[in-house]
């Protein structure tokens, strides 16, 4: 079975999906978008996806869309595909319409969807650790709305990756550890799991949430959520990012900084990142 789209009702293959060039999407990154996973024919955290888009959709006043119809929409996609292990990428834009800034929220929003097989994909956690720089956040004031305009975070993990590095971590102005361009992050200290809490400067990450609410919870983990300084980062006793896509990452380094690793044994602190 070859990777598909689904473009407004149809499922047709990928090289045959096209969006107008009136789009709002493309004209003004005036579109919202999920990354949903399935795992043995198991979708992951679908609802919580689905409620995400939503609250993007109505912080950018978006005319209403259903969301249950979506929701058949993607099962059937998915279904459709006969991948088990598959990654599908799903968009809405406010409509095509003549260009200019302010919109009507007259025409229908454009729903474009595609499925790819990622059984190729490792799904093992990563135990070599990754190596990140940071720099201060210079995205819009909206971090809370997932929406397609990722300009910084994609110039960010180029950087990154041209370092040689895995990500870039996005410092606030006033020094607090936000998120990657693509993850949430965590640092651990003296046992206790601490994040950025939410508001309008990060994503509510699905896999944050999960290891809260659902990990942290059960294994009766302490977590605080709290705005942090970089200074919390670099002296931390490990640190970890988290996403969809990457799961969870041991961060190993960060601004060259080295480090850490769980304390060898609990009267061992761990200097943090030295
Ligand atoms: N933060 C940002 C800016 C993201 O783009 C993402 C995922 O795309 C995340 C955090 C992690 O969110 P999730 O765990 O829902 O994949």
């Amino acid at each position: 079975m070859p990777d598909l789209a689904y473009l407004n009702g149809q499922i047709i293959s990928i090289e045959e999906a096209r969006v107008p060039i009136e789009d709002r999407g493309y004209q003004f990154g005036d579109a919202v978008y999920e990354f949903i996973e399935s795992f043995d024919d198991h979708i992951f955290c679908l609802d919580e996806h689905l409620k995400r888009l939503q609250t993007s959709m109505e912080l950018l006043d978006f005319p209403p869309v259903s969301i249950s119809g979506l929701k058949d929409q993607v099962l059937n996609l998915f279904q459709r595909s006969e991948y088990p292990r598959a990654g599908c990428y799903l968009q809405i834009s406010r409509g095509v319409e003549p260009r200019a800034h302010s919109y009507t929220n007259t025409v229908p929003p454009q729903v474009v969807m595609t499925i790819k097989d990622l059984s190729h994909v490792d799904t093992v956690v990563n135990t070599q650790g990754i190596r990140v720089r940071t720099c201060e956040d210079y995205r819009w004031g909206m971090c809370h709305a997932k929406t397609v305009q990722l300009l910084p975070a994609a110039l960010e993990q180029h950087r990154a990756r041209k370092a040689g590095l895995a990500d870039t971590v996005f410092i606030s102005r006033e020094g607090h550890v936000l998120e990657g361009t693509c993850t949430n992050i965590f640092i651990i200290k003296d046992g206790t799991l601490i994040t950025h809490p939410l508001d309008t400067h990060i994503l509510p990450g699905i896999t944050r949430e999960v290891i809260i609410n659902r990990i942290c919870r059960k294994e009766a983990v302490a977590v605080e959520e709290r705005p942090y300084h970089i200074r919390e980062f670099y002296h931390a006793d490990e640190a970890f990012l988290c996403s969809t896509v990457l799961k969870i990452q041991p961060v190993i380094e960060a601004d060259g900084k080295n480090r850490p690793g769980p304390a060898r044994t609990p009267d061992q602190k761990n200097p943090g990142f030295l």
